[in-house]
């Protein structure tokens, strides 16, 4: 009998087929075997899932915060009680390695539990008035129908991270999962299915970027996107929004720089950076993407980043729970890594360690590799690599290093290890970033706020300020 799963899309509280009927295969990226068949959503089930969001918001949002809150509550207990089936898709699917992935299902139970405590302090203010016998009232209210676009390398985590703070605000929400790990979500539906929520709250549809994802970011019915994803598709989501004034809260790519200096602590430095490197098999926006390392100590540390990186083992993570790294998502970003790896290497890069497609029979493998002697012209000290290559390049002081970090477009995570204070707050001053880490690895805390600046996006995520972004703001005048 067959393994493979045929999932269908959740509207209206019921599991539904596609209105157009037609499937996409879903395929395990260590070993090519198919997984699923979900639905290729068109304009008919965006249409249909929308207007199920719609018409149970207005319900939804009359019910106290708390009593919202604890629909998060009891679907945070049922996916602790899951954690080794769900942890087993998302290492089918998307390729990440066991401990990893049952990390981010767990992570996600206590996200959910986090959102709904805010469910007692979502806060208004009562302000001043310039008139006597008036109060100015600042009321917070639900935006309306949130549409939710995922990317693949988080696929689980990051429903929670729209869902939660959307209904906990009165919000409902249509999800839409990448077309790479559709399963995960349809998993997680499973269980909200049981928690008796009510119907048209939470809805799924999945399929492709340019179908199903533009009818989506393009209806005129939504009152914000929340996207996560690269930043070419960022920006078509924005001319699609621009055509209805649709609210968007975009979490794009990035391109940390991690700045190295004498007076680091060199161990701590390369244990944490390689993490970084490593952790997703190298594909999370907010990890260390380029080094800048101080002369002083730039060989002692390409040499025991280079041994640390050889020393990272990967393979099929479905069929190895020790390997360090699984593979990357697909032959295009396969393809995309060993291109940049390949450009920095003629323009005068030394590969220290690497350097190649890996030689294993399936899967889309890359060696974990360290680039020396990068320069900031090369493709690989600018631009999203998204895999385990880290590209270093050596600088004189603290000043030269702020000024290449600041050079790009992006602007979402950053990272400086040193033992000065001085010297790290002078970072936290320059670096034009929405986050830094000192002395340690990027990676946001739920109560932090996790937001990039320049292409990396607009607005942000976690904490009273992510909740807020799902809330709009209503201001009363009352002359009594
Ligand atoms: P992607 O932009 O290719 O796809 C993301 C989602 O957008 C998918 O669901 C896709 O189907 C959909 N999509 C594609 N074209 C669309 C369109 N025209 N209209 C509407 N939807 C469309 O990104 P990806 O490859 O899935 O994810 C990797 C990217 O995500 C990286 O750049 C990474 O840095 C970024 N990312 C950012 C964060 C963050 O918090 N800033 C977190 C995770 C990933």
């Amino acid at each position: 009998m067959s393994n493979v799963k045929t999932y269908q899309n959740y509207i209206n509280g019921a599991f539904v087929d596609s209105a157009r009927g037609e499937l996409r295969d879903n395929y395990n990226p260590a070993t090519g075997a198919l997984l699923s068949r979900a639905p290729e959503s068109g304009a008919e089930d965006v249409q249909r899932a929308v207007e199920a969001a719609r018409a149970a918001q207005k319900e939804w949002a009359k019910k106290p915060a708390i009593e919202r809150a604890g629909y998060l509550h009891t679907l945070a207990d049922r996916i602790r009680g899951e954690v080794d089936h769900l942890a087993a898709i998302i290492v089918a699917e998307q390729g990440k390695v066991r401990a990893l992935a049952e990390t981010e299902v767990n992570f996600t139970a206590d996200y959910l539990d986090y959102m709904a405590e805010w469910a007692r302090r979502i806060e208004g203010e009562i302000i001043e008035s310039d008139r006597p016998n008036e109060n100015i009232f600042l009321f917070r209210k639900p935006l309306g129908v949130i549409a939710g676009i995922l990317p693949w390398n988080f696929p689980f985590f990051l429903i929670a991270r729209k869902m939660a703070p959307a209904l906990v605000t009165g919000n409902t929400i249509v999800i839409k999962p990448s077309e790479e790990t559709p399963d995960n979500c349809f998993e997680f539906t499973k269980l909200l299915d049981g928690i008796d929520l009510p119907k048209g709250v939470f809805n799924v549809i999945s399929g492709g970027g340019k179908t199903t994802g533009s009818a989506l970011s393009g209806h005129r019915d939504v009152d914000m996107i929340s996207f996560t994803g690269s930043v070419a598709t960022g920006s078509a989501i924005m001319h699609n929004a621009a055509d209805h004034i649709t609210k968007v809260n975009l979490e794009l790519g990035g391109k940390a720089p991690a700045i190295v200096l004498d007076d680091a602590d060199l161990d701590l430095a390369v244990r944490a950076i390689k993490d970084s490197r490593v952790i997703n098999n190298g594909q999370v926006c907010n990890c260390a993407e380029r080094v800048y390392v101080q002369r002083g100590v730039a060989e002692a540390f390409q040499q025991k980043m280079a041994e640390a990186m050889q020393a990272t083992t990967y393979g099929d993570p479905g069929a190895d729970a020790s390997v360090d790294m699984g593979p990357l998502i697909n032959q295009a970003g396969l393809d995309k890594v060993a291109a940049m790896v390949d450009s920095a290497r003629q323009a005068g890069a030394d590969v220290l360690t690497g350097g190649r497609v890996a030689d294993v029979s399936q899967g889309y493998h890359y060696e974990p590799t360290v680039l020396g002697n990068c320069t900031a012209d090369m493709a690989v000290m600018k631009d999203e690599i998204f895999g385990p290559v880290l590209p270093i390049q050596i600088v004189e002081d603290l000043d030269e290093a702020i000024a290449l970090a600041n050079d790009s477009d992006y602007g979402l995570t950053s990272s400086i290890y040193t033992r000065s204070l001085t010297q790290a707050m002078k970072a936290v001053r320059e670096l034009e970033y929405g986050e830094t880490y000192v002395n340690r690895e990027n990676f946001e805390a739920m109560q932090g706020f996790h937001a990039g600046t320049g292409k990396s996006g607009i607005g942000g995520a976690d904490g009273k300020h992510g909740l807020y972004e799902y809330t709009r703001t209503h201001v009363a005048y009352i002359e009594t």
